[in-house]
């Protein structure tokens, strides 16, 4: 685990200004807070998502934050194949020429469910969203991110990808699977030391995910997206320089 205090990181107001950062599920949730909280550091944020009236409206509220104007990139990650992601490439490649940041966030929590009756589609559904979608938007992205004098791609992990938990099925595993892609990404680039990669651990947060796997929960026992950006600030900007094949969390 990484040695990094979240509640004493102070990001400097133009911290990502001038970075191009694609960040997948801005729609809501953890990703709408990350969007917003990167393009008010001066970032280009590309929003991407499954449903566009969620990321026009994200990004509206990107324009009235008065940050720099975002692009909308929605793809359904479940059919998406590879001209979609080729297209998406291209476009960034057009627009700005290179990838600084990459959020892998977009995930789905499939179904709290022993193995024992654990769909198997449930199973590949989560596995393809939450792991191989990650490997594939990476691979197909590399070269841009190689463009970039520091790129950072940050992976989305779980406690329960770190310690499997009964019922959590795919989702801890694909979560286990997300930490290791983590990890052979920033091994693999460590000798050309311009990308570095690592895996953040939200904890529990107040979204619409979280809702749905604890539905008696109150939510306002439960801290908003925005109190934990400071950890997803860290590492998407130039002070988490040389750290990589980390993992964080962003509650301690
Ligand atoms: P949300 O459900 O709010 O957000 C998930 C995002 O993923 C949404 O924007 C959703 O888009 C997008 N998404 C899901 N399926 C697809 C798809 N097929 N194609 C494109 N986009 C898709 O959940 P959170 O904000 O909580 O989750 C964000 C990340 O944080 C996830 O990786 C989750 O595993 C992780 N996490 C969350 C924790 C928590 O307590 N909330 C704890 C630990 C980890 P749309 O809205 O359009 O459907």
């Amino acid at each position: 685990m990484a040695n990094f205090d979240p509640a004493g990181y102070q990001p400097a107001q133009n911290l990502l200004e001038d970075r191009v950062i694609l960040v997948t599920g801005a729609g809501s949730g953890l990703g709408r807070a990350a969007a917003r909280s990167f393009a008010a550091r001066g970032a280009s944020v590309i929003l991407h998502g499954r449903t566009l009236s969620k990321l026009e409206r994200v990004y509206d509220e990107i324009v009235a934050d008065q940050s720099p104007e975002p692009a909308i990139a929605p793809l359904n990650l479940l059919k998406a194949s590879a001209p979609d992601y080729f297209a998406l490439r291209d476009r960034i490649q057009d627009d700005y020429g290179r990838l600084d940041g990459l959020l892998h966030n977009a995930g789905i929590l499939g179904t709290l469910t022993p193995l024992a009756q654990y769909d198997v589609n449930t199973w590949a559904e989560v596995m393809h969203v939450n792991l191989t979608v990650p490997f594939v938007l990476t691979q197909v992205l590399l070269p841009l991110l190689g463009n970039a004098a520091d790129a950072s791609v940050v992976f989305t992990s779980s406690g329960v990808g770190r310690r499997g938990r009964a019922y959590w099925g795919a989702y801890a595993v694909s979560k286990f699977g997300i930490e290791g892609l983590s990890q052979v990404l920033a091994d693999e680039a460590e000798e050309a030391g311009r990308l570095r990669a690592n895996a953040i651990n939200p904890g529990r947060t107040r979204t619409g995910m979280r809702a749905a796997a604890y539905p008696a929960e109150d939510p306002n026992s439960l801290p908003a997206p925005e109190s934990l950006m400071p950890t997803y600030l860290y590492l998407m900007g130039p002070d988490s320089r040389g750290v990589t094949g980390e993992t964080f969390d962003c509650q301690t």
